[in-house]
């Protein structure tokens, strides 16, 4: 689309930057099957067409009210409008300078600002990475919306400091890469968004040639889990399209994983997992493959804690 923004933002690094997302977007209105507030509320002014058009008029000049505000609050940052924009509109970018701008342009009432400083300063921070992976053995090019069996865009809240993650290796030199990073998530990331934000990350990686997997397991440490509750656990995933067949993977898993660890009958393990395991859905807002994890406390062991 033109855009002719104002003189007060049109030679900025913010003004430059909007400037060339907002002419890429064609108005098509792709993104609006995509976008969970418009198919929710249904007001185009709650889709990323529409607010794209609010963040124009107002960074060509035009007048902004706290209804206008209001609009670009209730977007997620989900950024699932990005997946389906056949012009790379980068959706995410210009929302973050839109909101800044209107920061400074529309005053919030002091009960709002209360509300948000309150909600900034009570909302537990447990930061973690949403995608861990490793390259899948299909050729092609993936998408790196949905996770797999090799890990991606799990969002498994739990994969924090202290946690060892195990993967299965599709490819030579296995290809790791991480990303998403989240501040704070519950379990399911039921609306597709969490508090996003940069992070630094340090891990230390391993190849184990001892034992073989099907989908991610990872291994919770003591007091990782809830600081208050000093038990450590192991975590079996089931991923795919299914929320009943990812809990059966999970279940599988644990059952051969109890198998291998502590020697147990088959159905010794599925009758321990029917009485201890917890099953937790891990995410699924990021279609079309969601994560189940099947918690087993360690401490039911000897030698557990
Ligand atoms: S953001 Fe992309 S999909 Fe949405 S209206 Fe603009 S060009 Fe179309
Ligand atoms: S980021 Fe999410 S909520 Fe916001 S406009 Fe895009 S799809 Fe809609």
């Amino acid at each position: 689309m033109q855009t002719r923004l104002a003189d007060w933002i049109r030679d900025t690094p913010a003004g430059v930057e909007a400037d060339a997302i907002l002419r890429k977007c064609v108005h098509c209105g792709f993104c609006l099957a995509t976008c969970p507030t418009y198919l929710l509320l249904g007001d185009e002014l709650d889709s990323p067409r529409g607010r794209i058009y609010l963040m124009k008029q107002m960074l060509e000049g035009a007048p902004v009210t706290r209804r206008t505000q209001l609009h670009l609050d209730r977007c997620l940052t989900c950024r699932a409008c990005e997946t389906t924009c056949p012009s790379g509109v980068e959706y995410g970018k210009l929302v973050d300078i839109g909101r800044n701008v209107i920061e400074e342009k529309v005053e919030r009432k002091r009960g709002d600002r209360l509300r948000r400083w309150f909600l900034k300063t009570t909302l537990p921070h447990r930061p973690f990475p949403g995608t861990l992976g490793v390259a899948m053995p299909e050729p092609g090019e993936h998408s790196i919306v949905p996770p797999s069996r090799f890990g991606g865009n799990m969002d498994i809240k739990h994969l924090r400091t202290g946690v060892k993650l195990f993967l299965p290796v599709g490819v030579e030199g296995a290809l790791f890469s991480l990303g998403d990073t989240h501040a704070a998530q519950g379990d399911g990331e039921v609306c597709g968004t969490a508090i996003e934000t940069a992070m630094d990350v340090i891990l230390r990686l391993t190849v184990r040639r001892d034992f073989t997997i099907d989908a991610p397991q990872y291994h919770l440490p003591a007091g990782a889990e809830m600081e208050d509750a000093q038990a450590s656990f192991h975590v079996c995933t089931g991923v795919g399209p299914d929320l009943m067949e990812c809990s059966r993977d999970a279940v599988r898993a644990t059952i051969a994983h109890l198998g291998d660890r502590y020697g147990l009958e088959r159905q010794e393990a599925y009758a321990v997992a029917s009485v201890a395991a917890d099953l937790r859905i891990h995410e699924v807002v990021d279609a079309p493959n969601w994560v189940v994890g099947a918690f087993i406390p360690e401490a039911i062991f000897e030698g557990g804690r």
